[in-house]
């Protein structure tokens, strides 16, 4: 990796609080395949390479930044591309899914029940039947090789006192605690209401990549929202004031939630004086347009640009 792009958030509070806060911008490495999406679909590319396979099969919301990331990363470097959607087809498409097309990803349906057992092996060779042999990729991404992507996204990284990122299921977390040192203190905001299973989903993959566990991170809990993907005026709120402050756009569903958390603590004296925080873009400005679509008339617009 070249040198990391960081970018220090200059604000009236974080002077008055003398905490200095930097924002890894990971949102910027590339249009489509977006923050930590790139970094965890680097080595599941290659393996896919290696294996000869030339198509890959992944699961994911209508929303979702992994479907639209896998799609991009498709049409980019040459592979088939096929996305098992969660829940029925809407017609018209919503952006990601129209996004996801355009990039030449066939998508199929399943029904939530269904999808719930979507990795069990009798629906694995159900699709195996129908599509042919592919390279699978878990739903959101996470699996060992993006663990090691993690790993590497912030294997080079300057030292930080404190690093926050958003988590979902844990797996940029675990690349992020494998690729730091012991004395980084690590703080991965749960995107989901009920994020107290994270810490041992992370142990495990740790455990999995390199058969460690670490003890420099832990799981806050306090800022979900009501749930994932959930929002409220507040949030938004937070999210175009700050985007109007540092020129710096968040996403509604991870990192405005992330951000959100960390200066809300920043605030309450949760660190102490001369504190560097860096806070990890992972991206996902794409679902910005699917989010005012879904909530015309109900919430403050994201502002976007
Ligand atoms: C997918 C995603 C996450 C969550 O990553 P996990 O590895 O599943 O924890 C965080 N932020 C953004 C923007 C994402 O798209």
């Amino acid at each position: 990796m070249s040198v990391a792009n960081i970018q220090e958030v200059h604000i009236p509070m974080l002077e008055e609080k003398k905490v200095r806060l930097f924002i890894l911008r990971e949102d910027q490495r590339h249009t489509c395949i977006s923050g930590n999406k790139w970094w965890k679909l680097k080595y599941n590319l290659a393996a896919a390479r290696r294996q000869g396979c030339q198509t890959l099969l992944t699961f994911g919301g209508a929303y979702s930044n992994h479907i639209y990331a896998t799609a991009a990363a498709g049409k980019e470097f040459g592979f088939q591309t096929i996305g098992i959607i969660r829940g029925e087809a809407h017609v018209p498409l919503n952006s990601t899914l129209t996004f996801a097309t355009q990039q030449g990803m066939r998508l199929r349906y399943l029904d939530r029940t269904s999808y719930q057992h979507k990795e069990d092996e009798a629906v694995l060779s159900k699709l195996r039947h129908k599509f042919g042999e592919f390279y699978l990729i878990p739903e959101g991404g996470t699996n060992t090789l993006a663990v090691q992507g993690c790993d590497e996204m912030v294997k080079e990284l300057p030292d930080f006192d404190v690093v926050g990122c958003s988590c979902g299921t844990g797996g940029t977390l675990a690349g992020i605690a494998a690729g730091l040192p012991d004395h980084t203190s690590i703080l991965g905001f749960s995107a989901l209401k009920n994020g107290e299973f994270l810490k041992e989903e992370i142990n495990g993959l740790t455990r999995q990549y390199h058969n460690q566990i670490h003890t420099n991170f832990s799981i806050i809990t306090d800022y979900h929202f009501g749930g994932y993907a959930k929002a409220n005026a507040a949030l938004i709120h937070f999210m175009n004031e700050f985007r109007t402050q540092t020129g710096i756009v968040l996403d509604p569903v991870y990192t405005g939630k992330m951000l959100y958390g960390l200066t809300d603590l920043i605030k309450k004296d949760f660190f102490e004086e001369n504190t560097s925080v860096l806070a990890i873009h992972t991206g996902g400005l794409q679902g910005i347009a699917g989010f005012n679509e879904r909530h015309k008339n109900k919430k403050l617009p994201i502002l976007a640009n």
